[in-house]
């Protein structure tokens, strides 16, 4: 059989967290079909990349991100936490459709330079833009609508008749779902519990169900969210969710911050894929309850919460959380392991994998599993030589060691080089659009 592509010579990180070496990875269509130290006959693949040196892993998921929230980088520093409502809703309502499109790519282009594979995007405007780009760019992602029905004067804005809502992601659905060779799913979005009614909450659960699809909220971010719900629904946000019918395995959340011991219990009962975005979480609302999440069985992905106050970069996600989860919680009870490094890999590929419902064949190399991966340039002094690589890659490893991008068995980055899209041509564009929401604000 011709291979579509071949790693030869790999280090190859396994789904366990050891590092096997001389692996050769063969691909054909989007799976690897064989991980195997055997030698492969020269000129079995169509195309054959040269792996000495590089160490090849699973691509990183963003388990949660806001892809139209790039052009908003560098305003929200040193802001106090609520800057929802004075940053977020007047630039989100600005944005026009080709904004949305090419916000969209300078985050795909990011990403992948970043070693993500795929993202999940938990919604904005115009999301019809957001699948082109990622049908463009080669990417995977599951995107949904942002919906809210529910709100003050201040996100007025943005809010739509619930029917009127759920119609628009019905829509996106239709068109965009399995889209670009089955690497576009279509979600549905639920903002928070803030602005959305329960009826609102209902429909959309019902709508996802009956299409066998996702869907992505924001929980426990903030204990404002928690009191509202106290307040309005006398029920944690976890347990007034769980009476909407919401709470299942199609559900991703993101943040959970703010969960008690019940609020774990029901959501790790219902196979919920959490999500976290660390450095947003702790520069805004603190530290989540990780170890004890992942002590309850509960599936754990990593996201970036978008790049309007920090980077896309899961390298550095991965570092920030393992670092602020030991010093809070581990140190004062003499428990370094309190987050192994085995974790926290398995958190950015498999816990993301989860989240856009591929756990089974995504997120691991593996035989017979997606090809989407990344090899890492090892050759260098701040990773060079070391006696353990798979502490290097939580500990040493930062984005711009990222030499290879491959999503769904094919090359979209060779050496850095991106293949599918004109890097310099995006980020002009988009600083001129920057300038011009900026004008428009
Ligand atoms: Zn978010």
């Amino acid at each position: 059989m011709k291979y579509d592509i071949m790693l030869a010579n790999a280090m190859v990180l396994t789904p366990a967290g050891d590092i096997l070496e001389g692996q050769n990875i063969a691909i054909k269509g989007n799976r690897s079909e064989k991980v195997t130290p055997d030698t492969l006959q020269p000129g079995s693949a169509e195309k054959q990349i040269d792996c000495r040196g590089k160490l090849v892993m699973p691509g990183m998921i963003d388990g949660h991100t806001h892809t139209s929230q790039q052009l908003l980088r560098g305003k929200l520093a040193d802001e106090y936490p609520m800057i929802w409502t004075r940053f977020l809703v007047p630039f989100e309502s600005t944005l026009t459709e080709e904004d949305v499109y090419y916000s969209a790519l300078l985050y795909c282009i990011q990403a992948i330079r970043a070693g993500i594979t795929g993202f999940a995007e938990s919604g904005g405007r115009h999301m019809n833009m957001t699948a082109n780009a990622v049908i463009q760019t080669g990417m995977r992602a599951a995107i949904a609508r942002s919906m809210m029905d529910s709100g003050n004067s201040i996100t007025k804005s943005m809010l739509e008749a619930s029917d009127e809502a759920i119609e628009h992601n019905d829509e996106l659905y239709d068109r965009f779902n399995g889209a670009g060779d089955g690497r576009v799913q279509v979600y549905y979005g639920m903002r928070q519990v803030m602005t959305c009614t329960p009826g609102f909450i209902e429909k959309i659960a019902q709508h996802a169900e009956e299409r066998g699809t996702g869907i992505h909220a924001h929980l426990c971010e903030h204990r404002n969210e928690v009191s509202f719900c106290l307040e309005k629904y006398q029920m944690r946000p976890a347990a007034f969710l769980d009476t909407c019918g919401l709470l299942g395995p199609r559900l991703v959340t993101a943040h959970n911050v703010a969960l008690s011991e019940h609020d774990i219990t029901t959501l790790v009962d219902r196979k919920v894929k959490m999500i976290h975005c660390p450095y947003a979480n702790l520069i805004n609302h603190g530290f989540p309850k990780t170890p004890r999440i992942l002590e309850a069985g509960g599936y754990v992905g990593l996201g970036s919460d978008g790049a309007a106050y920090n980077s896309v970069d899961l390298f550095e996600e991965m570092r920030t959380l393992r670092a602020a989860l030991i010093s809070a919680s581990g140190l004062p009870v003499f428990d370094p392991e309190v987050m192994p490094v085995r974790t926290m890999l398995k958190m950015a590929t498999q816990g993301g994998a989860a989240a856009l419902g591929m756990e089974d064949s995504l997120g691991r190399i593996e035989e017979g599993c997606i090809a989407d991966l990344i090899t890492i340039d090892i050759m260098k002094p701040h990773i060079f030589p070391t006696n353990n690589y798979t502490t290097a890659i939580v500990d040493t490893v930062t984005a711009q060691d990222v030499c290879d991008s491959i999503i769904d068995g094919k090359l979209v980055m060779e050496d850095r080089m991106l293949k599918t899209v004109d890097e310099q041509a995006v980020m002009e564009e988009c600083s001129r659009r920057m300038a011009e929401i900026n004008r428009r604000l």
